[in-house]
C-alpha cells in the first residue's frame, strides 16, 4: 500500500494490536505532513479524522470506521537533539525512541522501552508504567489544527490525568513533541531498559495479540487483581479470552470479533460491580460504528 495516498474501504485488522476490527472509510498511511495539510485544506479527506499509531490501545468495531483513518507510524518518526530538548514525530515508536534517549546518556526513558505504541499515541493517552509517564518529560507540542495549520502549544494547554489527556483544542492532533530527560550514563540508561524489558516479558502475554491493559486501575486497587479475585481468569467469549498470565489483559485466540472483546469487556465489567462494588473504566479506546 502506498504511502500518502487516500483509499477507499481499508479493513483495519492489520492495523490495531488485537487483530480484530472491521474497515475505515477512507484510509492514509501518512509519511509527510505537508501531504495531510493539502488534504485537509482542500477538504479532500472526509471528517471525523481520526489519527491512530500502532494501534495498540483501540478496539475498532466490527462495523468499521466512518471518516479518515491516518495512519502514523510509516514515516512521520524524525527523532533529533534540539539544545538540552528531545524533539520526536509522533509516529516514531515508544521503543525506539527510548533507546534512542538511553544511547544519548540520558535517564528515564526505559519506561518507554516495552510500550508497544507510537509517540503520539502515548502523549494521547498519556501512556506510563513503573512509576513512570510520558507527560512528565513533554516541555512542548506541535499540533495539527482541524484546518491544516501546524501550530506550537505549551503544556498549559493540556490537562494531564491517568491515561488520559484533555486537550484545551479538542480539535487538533499530536505532530511532534519535545522532551527532556536527565543526563546520566549510558550504560546505566540501557541496562535500565533490558531490566524492565525482562520483567514485562515475565509478566505478560506478549505472545498474543492484546491491547495491554485492558481497564484502568481504580484508585488503592489492581484492575487485574479484582479480575482475578472474581474468578474471571480464563473465562472466554468467542476466541476472546481472559489471560491466565495477566488478568487485566484479553488475548485474541485467533478468530475473536470486536463484538467478542466488547462484549467480554462489558461482562467483567458487570461481575466486578456485583462482586466487589466498583466500576471499572476501560483504558482502550472503542471506536467505529455500532
Ligand atoms: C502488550 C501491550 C503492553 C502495553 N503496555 C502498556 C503500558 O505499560 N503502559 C501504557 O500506558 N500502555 C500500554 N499499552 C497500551 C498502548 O501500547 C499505549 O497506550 C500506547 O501509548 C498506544 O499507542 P498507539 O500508537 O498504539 O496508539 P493507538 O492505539 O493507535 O491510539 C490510541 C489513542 O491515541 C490516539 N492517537 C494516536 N496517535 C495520535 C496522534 N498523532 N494525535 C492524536 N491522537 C493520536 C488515537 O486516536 C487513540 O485515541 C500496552 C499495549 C500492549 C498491546
Amino acid at each position: 500500500m502506498e504511502k500518502n495516498k487516500v483509499y477507499k474501504n481499508v479493513s483495519l485488522i492489520k492495523f490495531n494490536s488485537w487483530k480484530v476490527g472491521g474497515k475505515a472509510e477512507n484510509f492514509v498511511i501518512c509519511s509527510d505532513i505537508n501531504f495531510l495539510r493539502r488534504l485537509i485544506k482542500n477538504k479532500e479527506v472526509y471528517q471525523p479524522i481520526k489519527f491512530i499509531g500502532l494501534g495498540s490501545n483501540i478496539l475498532v468495531r466490527d462495523k468499521g470506521l466512518k471518516g479518515t483513518t491516518v495512519v502514523m507510524h510509516k514515516g512521520l518518526n524524525d527523532f533529533h537533539k534540539q539544545g538540552e530538548l528531545f524533539y520526536s514525530e509522533a509516529g516514531l515508536s515508544c521503543s525506539k525512541f527510548s533507546k534512542m534517549i538511553a544511547k544519548e546518556g540520558y535517564l528515564g526513558s526505559a519506561f518507554l522501552s516495552g510500550i508497544p505504541g507510537t509517540i503520539g499515541g502515548a502523549l494521547a493517552m498519556n501512556a506510563g508504567c513503573y512509576g513512570s509517564e510520558i507527560w512528565s518529560f513533554v516541555k512542548k507540542l506541535k499540533m495539527i489544527s482541524a484546518e491544516g495549520e501546524l501550530i506550537e502549544r505549551n503544556i498549559n494547554d493540556f490537562e494531564v490525568g491517568y491515561r488520559k489527556i484533555k486537550k484545551k483544542y479538542d480539535a487538533e492532533n499530536f505532530v511532534g513533541a519535545w522532551f527532556s530527560f536527565p543526563k546520566g550514563k549510558k550504560e546505566k540508561a540501557e541496562e535500565e531498559i533490558k531490566k524492565l524489558l525482562a520483567h514485562r516479558k515475565n509478566t505478560q502475554p506478549l505472545n498474543w495479540p492484546t491491547a495491554g491493559s485492558t481497564f484502568k486501575n481504580p484508585d488503592n486497587n489492581y484492575a487485574a487483581k479484582l479480575i482475578e479475585d472474581c474468578g474471571l481468569k480464563g473465562f472466554k467469549i468467542g476466541d476472546a479470552k481472559v489471560s491466565e498470565q495477566h488478568a487485566n489483559f484479553i488475548i485474541n485466540l485467533g478468530a475473536a470479533k470486536a463484538k467478542d472483546i466488547e462484549d467480554l469487556i462489558n461482562h467483567i465489567k458487570k461481575i466486578v460491580l456485583k462482586e466487589k462494588k466498583i466500576k471499572l473504566i476501560p483504558e482502550v479506546e472503542i471506536i467505529g460504528n455500532i
